[in-house]
């Protein structure tokens, strides 16, 4: 805006005559020396700002009335260069010699002054323009607004609630007191969501990271069901240690919140495999650049599983940031192909194709601890945040970027796989790698 009025001030000093048309209504309109024809309002969630200016040559009249600003006078060549840097900037030739007019209107300085303005003007309205630009895409990008929710005993509602919670907690990394809250706070809420007070686990360890030892604590709520074989949906609560203010709503909150709600509607119907629902610490890099910052959570959890563990593990779903409202889940590249076909079939049968986009991503996150080990993990991220995924790791990173039916289409879609892995509706090889138990075969095979 500060541009603008800029312009403005100099268009008025110039006395120029200048008319303007609204490039919407077409309206033409003329303002007499000295004003500045302004706005018109309308397209792209922004303010547009289009003007046409056509300046009056300059005559001998006006050049003797108003002559252009001279070079810098000899007296002034000893002064004190602040006292000069004035001076020019009171001189918008900044002390060079002022050519006369010329017969051509449109070389004279008020001219090539004129286009200057002109110019800073285009500048400004493509400014604006981008960032209504940015703006009407952050709407539209594979919003979720519209989508059709079938009933569920995913309460998107009651996951999205838990998410402003745990968001306003406020930045939670390891070691401050929000990140204890937190885990308390996560305690409590899968009590509430009805798991067995004795089958919810503290699993604290204290974590070698770059900016020293620090206390970590992921929490395990267990699940029994008719059969030992065990699922694991994983998913972090933590979020980044950063210099300015970063709630990590979706990332850190929307995984904590998403895996609550599954803990709700498992620990309220009777299951063919046994869930382990783990809420993973320290999932964030403390200090960017380290290959071996991050992930602390899941992999002491992967290390700490036993082998017969390791061979009853049927699968690993492990989410994260699947609270964006603009909802894009890609395809991981370490994921288990097998488990990544049925989620993406299942979208598709659900409706929600076009949140899953089928273009391969490549993201190291909580669930490749456990791919290291030879389980079959599903990573399911929608990594791409805001425009130019600008929302990611900073502090545009809230509430307000996410949406319960994101949540809610996440939820159903992982409900669905989870049934079919139950019911043994998936495909033939997928079925009978999970009977064989060739996750420990592989994890074997691996040490
Ligand atoms: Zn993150």
């Amino acid at each position: 805006m500060s541009l603008i009025s800029e312009s403005a001030r100099v268009l008025a000093n110039d006395n120029l005559r200048f008319t303007y048309s609204c490039p919407f209504s077409g309206a033409p309109s003329s303002r007499g020396h000295g004003e500045m024809g302004t706005a018109c309002a309308g397209g792209m969630a922004g303010v547009c700002f289009v003007a046409a200016a056509t300046p009056s040559p300059p005559d001998e009249t006006t050049w003797q009335k108003h002559p252009p600003p001279s070079a810098l006078p000899s007296h002034w060549i000893n002064k004190k260069p602040l006292e000069k840097l004035n001076y020019m900037f009171s001189n918008p030739l900044n002390g060079r010699v002022a050519k006369p007019p010329r017969n051509r209107p449109w070389s004279s300085w008020r001219s090539r002054r004129f286009g200057m303005t002109l110019i800073l003007g285009m500048l400004a309205l493509l400014c604006l323009m981008s960032l209504g630009g940015v703006l009407v895409w952050t709407e539209s990008a594979n919003s979720t607004a519209d989508a059709k929710l079938l009933p569920s005993p995913f309460n998107e509602q009651r996951a999205f609630e838990d998410l402003e919670r745990f968001a306003a907690l406020g930045p939670r990394p390891p070691g401050s007191d929000a990140h204890d809250w937190t885990y308390l706070l996560i305690h409590l809420s899968l009590l509430g969501a009805g798991v067995d007070v004795h089958n919810v686990e503290f699993d604290s360890f204290k974590a070698s990271t770059p900016v020293g030892e620090i206390e970590m604590t992921n929490v395990i709520a267990k699940i029994p069901g008719a059969r030992p074989e065990m699922v694991i949906l994983g998913g972090h609560y933590d979020t980044k240690r950063m210099k300015m203010r970063f709630v990590g709503a979706n990332d850190g909150a929307s995984s904590t919140a998403f895996l609550i709600e599954m803990a709700h509607v498992l620990a309220q119907r009777r299951n063919r495999f046994t869930y382990w629902i783990v809420l993973f610490d320290g999932q964030e890099a403390l200090k960017d650049g380290s290959a071996s910052d991050g992930l602390y959570g899941s992999r002491h959890f992967a290390q700490s599983l036993s082998a017969d563990q390791v061979k009853q593990i049927r699968a690993m779903f492990n989410v994260d940031m699947i609270g964006d409202r603009n909802l894009h889940i890609h395809r991981e590249s370490h994921s288990d192909s097998q488990l990544t076909d049925l989620i993406f079939r299942d979208a598709q049968d659900l409706g929600y194709g076009r949140y899953f986009l089928e273009r391969p991503l490549s993201v190291e996150d909580d669930h490749m601890p456990f791919v290291r080990a030879g389980i079959p993990a599903v990573e399911l991220i929608s990594l791409d945040y805001g425009p130019f995924n600008i929302f990611w790791h900073t502090p545009f990173d809230t509430v307000g970027k996410c949406s319960a039916v994101s949540l809610g289409i996440v939820g159903r879609v992982l409900l669905d796989a989870l049934d079919d892995l139950e019911s043994g509706r998936t495909p033939k090889p997928l079925l009978a790698f999970l009977e064989s138990g060739a996750a420990g075969s592989r994890e074997c095979a691996s040490k």
